[in-house]
Formats: structure tokens, sequence, C-alpha cells
């Protein structure tokens, strides 16, 4: 069986006390055997997530992530946080990628890939983010984007390294929008992307866990996570809601 994740993108929200109490609240949740949790808060918060989670001793089935990070090992990149500084706050996981990267901060695929290698250096998991728009979809585009976000990843680090890599698929539509895919137009599209991955490497497409994104909350995580390359999600807006992301983890 695959690793499951639900892994929680706090983006430009929280606060030291959420992370508090998302600990504590974390701490009474039970994961089926295969499952991890990574929360991701935003850069300040991390050393106290960090320090907090060992405080609490909560267990290592729940990890840390950033959102972010640099290409570049260090030096005169102001505002920028490097992966060996991640790695230094026990931070295992990074979301690399996500459309709001993307869009906002015209973010390439191939500056990405760079950052997914640089993050396979110094340990870290990468949590790959890829999507379509609803225009891309719309005009049935959604393959070939998809396979543009990807390649690119594949080209810079080979394919036998991507066991390493997490992707997580994530219809910007369907972002902070209340639109959820529905599970099987879910499940189509996942299947499309480990095929696309099978295609270099069959071995290398049954490991990679594919997270689903995209206005996932207590409601419709049991039917997503139930379609069978669903692997988990990434969990932005319900994330923030100690008990309802709790549900949500305890149902993957
Ligand atoms: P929402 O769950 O708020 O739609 O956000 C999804 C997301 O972008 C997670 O990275």
């Amino acid at each position: 069986t695959r690793q499951a994740i639900v892994a929680a993108n706090w983006k430009m929200n929280g606060s030291l006390s959420l992370v508090k109490e998302m600990i504590s609240g974390l701490k009474q949740v039970e994961l089926a055997s295969n499952v991890k949790v990574v929360v991701c808060p935003s850069f300040p918060y991390l050393a106290a997530y960090s320090n907090e989670s060992t405080k609490q001793n909560l267990s290592n089935k729940f990890c840390l992530g950033a959102q972010n990070m640099s290409e570049q090992q260090n030096g005169a990149y102001t505002g920028e946080v490097s992966s060996e500084m991640l790695s230094e706050l026990s931070v295992n996981y990074v979301i690399l990628g996500h459309s709001e990267r993307r869009s906002l901060y015209q973010e390439t695929s191939n500056l990405i890939a760079l950052k997914v290698a640089k993050a396979l250096e110094d340990n870290l998991t990468p949590i790959l983010c890829i999507g379509e728009s609803e225009q891309e979809r719309t005009a049935e585009k959604t393959e070939a984007v998809l396979a543009s976000q990807i390649q690119p990843v594949i080209d810079e680090i080979g394919i036998e390294k991507f066991t390493e890599v997490v992707i997580a698929y994530e219809p910007v539509w369907a972002i902070g929008t209340g639109k959820t895919a529905s599970p099987e137009m879910a499940q189509e599209t996942h299947a499309f992307i480990r095929q696309y991955l099978a295609n270099e490497s069959d071995i290398v497409a049954q490991k990679v866990p594919l997270l689903y994104g995209g206005s996932v909350n207590e409601g419709n995580c049991e039917q997503l996570f139930a379609q069978t390359d669903i692997d988990g999600g990434l969990i932005g807006g319900a994330s923030l809601k100690v008990e309802e992301f709790s549900v949500i983890c305890s149902t993957a």
C-alpha cells in the first residue's frame, strides 16, 4: 500500500495560538496505519510548531512542512528561506509550485523543478502542486497542462528520484471556491497523472502519493479518499479548523 498523506496548507493564515491548539487537537486523532499528517504553517511559526510538538509528545506520524523555499543554497537573496534552514528546524516536507505561487508570484515550472531538486538534496520531501485553470479545463487542455508541469521536474531530477516526491493535484477552479472536483473527475485526472509517470517507470508511478486539493472538507473527504488513485489531500481553509481537520485526518 502507498503512503497516504493529509497535508494542511495554512497559507498566510494562523497564529501562535492556532499552533498550540492544533497540536493539542491532533494528539487526540487516531490515524490509519499508512497515514501521515503534514502541517504547513507560515515560516515564522515553524520553530514554534516544532518545539511545541516535541513538548506535547506529538507522534512522529505528524510531520511539519513549509509552504515554499528558495532554489538557492544561501547568499544574497533577501527575503528567501533555504532548504538547509528548514531541515534545521525538523521540517520534513515542503509545498512547491502551489498555484498561488505560480500565478501571483510568477513561479515557472522550470523554477519549481529547481526547487524540487534542491529540496531532495537537503532531505525534504517536496509536495509538488500541479493543476489546470477553469479555462484550461474547458478548452480540454487539462492533460497537456499537467504534463507541462510534471515533465520539467522529471527532466531535472530523473524519474528514479521521483519516488521521493509527493504530487498534489489541485484544480485551480476548486481552490478556495467551495467547488470540489467530483470524486469521479478527480479520480480520472489522478489516473492520468499516474499513467504519465508510468510511461517513464511503472514502479515509480505505483509509489508516488497523489493528493487531491481544492475545497476538501469533512463532508466530501471520505468519497474523495475512497478513489483508487487518491492517496490523501492537501487541505486549505478546512485545515485552519482543529476539529474539522482532525476529522479529515482520521478519515484518510
Ligand atoms: P482550499 O482547501 O481552501 O480550497 O485550498 C486548497 C489549497 O490550495 C491547498 O493548497
